[in-house]
């Protein structure tokens, strides 16, 4: 499983340290022994009230931005979807009452990043949503329900960041505050050392400024409800863009 931040949709037709980490994982992930046959992306760009899942076999490559180039508006992400994988997620989440959903489809947090992971697409991607409205708790449980797939070969990624405030961007100097580092490592010391308390993150001093909207941070607490307790993480690409974004991003397994 991998948590992505994914920072800038600009990421997805640049090759720099970020994703070039992500193409290193890419590369690791199709050489081993048992490769992923899909996946089930958890991006922080599909918050809707009830989750939903991706279920057409052909998703759109939806441009859920503005103010970016024509390369970006123009750019597809050619995956296919998977309407037998979206089932067995129904399935798996039938108690929090998900549904199918054919009007989605591909968004930036999902192709941005899956466009270097995995460049020639040819794995089917299916989409989850997060619902803010539900506590990290709540996402964190609905990992539990998906931990079934990870023995069925679908390579769980969440796609968000673990430091999100966008009207805080630094432009100019890439300044990173220090209420921004100290979230991070307070997000980092309790997936590794209490993960009970990371779904208590709303109470603490930084994280209006951090996370003013949980969307971004959401998708990380799935992929820790799936984990086991003795597997293995890895930290990557853990430094800041912008100065109020972090890029850290996160191996499980
Ligand atoms: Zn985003």
């Amino acid at each position: 499983m991998l948590f992505l931040g994914h920072g800038s949709p600009q990421n997805a037709i640049e090759l720099n340290q970020w994703t070039a980490a992500f193409r290193a994982v890419g590369q690791q992930l199709r050489q081993q022994a048992t490769p992923p046959s899909a996946v089930l992306m958890i991006s922080a760009h599909w918050d809707t009230a009830g989750l939903r899942v991706s279920s057409q076999p052909t998703p759109r490559t939806i441009h859920d931005f503005s103010g970016f180039g024509a390369a970006l508006q123009q750019f597809q992400y050619p995956a296919s979807g998977d309407p037998l994988l979206a089932s067995r997620v129904l399935q798996l989440l039938a108690g929090l009452q998900a549904v199918p959903d054919t009007s989605w489809g591909f968004d930036h947090g999902c192709w941005s990043v899956l466009c270097h992971l995995l460049p020639d697409a040819a794995l089917p991607v299916v989409q989850l949503s997060i619902d803010s409205s539900k506590s990290a708790a709540w996402h964190l449980q609905l990992g539990n329900l998906l931990k079934p797939l990870r023995a069925e070969g679908v390579l769980i990624v969440g796609s968000g960041n673990l430091v999100h405030n966008l009207g805080l961007l630094d432009w100019q100097n890439h300044h990173t505050p220090e209420w921004a580092v100290r979230f991070r490592d307070q997000v980092k010391y309790c997936v590794e050392q209490q993960l009970s308390a990371l779904t208590e993150y709303p109470n603490w001093p930084a994280a209006q400024l951090a996370v003013p909207h949980p969307d971004h941070l959401l998708p990380l607490f799935p992929l820790l409800g799936a984990k086991t307790a003795a597997e293995p993480i890895s930290w990557f690409n853990d430094s800041f863009a912008l100065g109020s974004l972090a890029m850290t991003s996160l191996r499980i397994g």
